[in-house]
């Protein structure tokens, strides 16, 4: 796995003699091997960095937007050029399988292909003013340097939806990737690298850099009143940390935090339909998406059809090397592996019917921690199925009236993804009515995971408020202007006041 990982180092235009001897140990949860390690920054470095940042953004901000665009283009064909070794190298940090690991490098293809459109479509509105001779518009300026936290899970894609956007605004970027996924990190800061040289004098030194290291690091940039906006992805828990700190200095923040998504089967469902959207969303990436569906809540009428069926299809299900064809990969690590066994030890105390979740072991792959994906069939939608447990367990629950479906999907503390299966179309309107789910995502006839850029991404509660990616997104990496000009030879105050003079 070294000598694979080095090589695709060297497609990504690192050294891979320079990624052997850092302070942290980089390993790859397919089976545990060392892969490189990394140096981390402190403080100092930290805040030489913004100090860096700050100059950047002040040339960079200056640029014609669609200029800038033409960079975001330029990073666009070297993801397109280099997806095949990003993604495996994704696939190699993180352990998801290999098309997942492409796939998300086609999502920063797309979201660059996003940004260079809107980097000619980040207007503002004129709007009617109440006084003659005068005009009023708003104008979306820079913000100034951009702050991304990501998570382990989503290691390169999340960089770029933030990267793409922040970078056609005008923001320079700094970037805090997961300490479980530094050398993704660096590989798309190698190919930006590349992309700016090709774009030339025009773009400043440091627009774009990163930091490593463990929370401690990330504080260091969260706490700088410089960072105009802290961009944070990662569970809840790194939330409550990071909102209060970025609000504290009055700094601008959008979080992208847990998910615990479900997924109502109606009565009038198309069974075929739902079983994969079902399967994809709770297996795929080993359950470790924020959208990954964690809980079913399937009507009376169904559910003797519907659980044995998900049943025999999780059975046919291959759990694997994710680099060798199989469907599901390892956990992140053994951290994560305890915490699901933790998590279906709880659920059996309160009464749940636990279906596999056993440890697989998988030849070649010892050092990996691996485990059969979970049903569990639960009589109450308790406290256990309320947390997020980053790993492939679904809760199921029964329900007999629609209301009691619709209470059962917003009763949990996180509000990210949500979805129906139903053919009844007065259902489906409920679903996504003003009363229906309280997700930033709701779903009809299509499973919980799985977002196309062009839409904004988040959710409401626990799963922090932001929006990322698409609709109009951008807006949070830029501050909004009104603007006032008198066109006319009067200065009418306000409230008709007149001083003497
Ligand atoms: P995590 O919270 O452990 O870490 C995420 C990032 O935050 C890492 O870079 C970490 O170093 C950093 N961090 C942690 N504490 C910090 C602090 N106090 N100050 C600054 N930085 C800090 O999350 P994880 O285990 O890497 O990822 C899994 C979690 O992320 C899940 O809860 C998942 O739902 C969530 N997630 C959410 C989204 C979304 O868009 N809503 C996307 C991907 C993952």
């Amino acid at each position: 796995m070294k000598t694979k990982v080095a090589n695709l180092l060297k497609e990504l235009y690192l050294d891979p003699a320079d990624l052997t001897v850092g302070n942290l140990d980089v390993t790859t949860p397919i089976n545990g091997e060392f892969i490189g390690s990394v140096g981390t920054d402190i403080p100092s470095s930290v805040t030489h960095k913004i100090e860096q940042s700050v100059e950047a953004f002040k040339a960079w901000r200056s640029l014609p937007a669609p200029r800038r665009g033409e960079l975001v283009r330029l990073l666009g064909d070297e993801l397109r050029t280099h997806k095949d070794a990003l993604g495996a190298l994704v696939s190699a940090e993180c352990g998801k399988i290999l098309e997942e690991g492409k796939g998300e490098v086609q999502e920063m293809i797309d979201i660059c292909e996003f940004a260079v459109g809107l980097s000619r479509a980040i207007n503002g509105q004129t709007i009617p003013s109440e006084r003659p001779g005068h005009h009023m518009r708003e104008y979306w300026q820079p913000i100034g340097p951009v702050g991304i936290i990501s998570a382990f899970n989503f290691p390169v894609a999340v960089w770029s939806w933030n990267a793409a956007l922040a970078l056609i605004c005008g923001d320079s970027i700094i970037w805090k990737p997961s300490e479980k996924t530094p050398l993704t990190a660096l590989a798309c800061q190698a190919l930006l690298e590349r992309a700016i040289a090709k774009f030339g004098d025009d773009a400043p030194a440091n627009l774009s850099q990163v930091i490593i290291g463990h929370a401690d690091v990330g504080e260091t940039m969260v706490d700088d009143e410089r960072m105009a906006l802290i961009s944070a992805t990662g569970s809840t828990r790194m939330g409550r940390a990071v909102g209060p700190r970025v609000a504290a200095r009055f700094g601008k923040c959008l979080l992208e935090l847990g998910g615990n998504n479900a997924i109502i089967v109606a009565p009038t469902a198309d069974l075929d339909m739902a079983i994969p959207g079902i399967v994809f969303g709770a297996v795929g990436t080993a359950g470790q998406r924020c959208t990954s569906t964690r809980r079913l809540i399937v009507h009376d009428s169904v559910y003797d059809n519907l659980v044995p069926r998900l049943k025999k299809a999780y059975e046919s299900i291959s759990i694997g090397d994710p680099l060798s064809g199989a469907l599901v990969g390892p956990l992140i690590d053994k951290d994560s592996f305890d915490a699901m066994q933790r998590a279906l030890d709880a659920a059996k105390a309160e009464g749940g019917a636990v279906f596999g979740g056993e440890k697989v072991t998988v030849e070649g792959c010892e050092g990996g921690y691996y485990a059969k994906p979970a049903i569990v069939e639960m009589p109450a939608q308790s406290e256990s199925v309320c947390e997020e447990t980053f790993a492939p367990i679904l809760y199921i629950m029964k329900y007999s009236e629609f209301e009691e479906a619709m209470t059962m999907q917003n009763d949990v503390p996180q509000g990210l993804s949500s979805s129906i299966f139903t053919n009844d179309m007065r259902e489906a309107e409920m679903f996504i009515c003003s009363s229906g789910s309280d997700c930033g995502i709701a779903n009809v006839n299509i499973g919980t995971s799985g977002a196309e850029i062009g839409g904004a991404f988040g959710g409401e509660k626990e799963t922090g408020g932001g929006r990322e990616s698409g609709s109009d997104a951008w807006k949070a990496y830029m501050r909004r202007q009104t603007s006032t000009v008198n066109y006319s030879r009067e200065l009418p105050l306000a409230q008709g006041i007149k001083f003497d003079i």
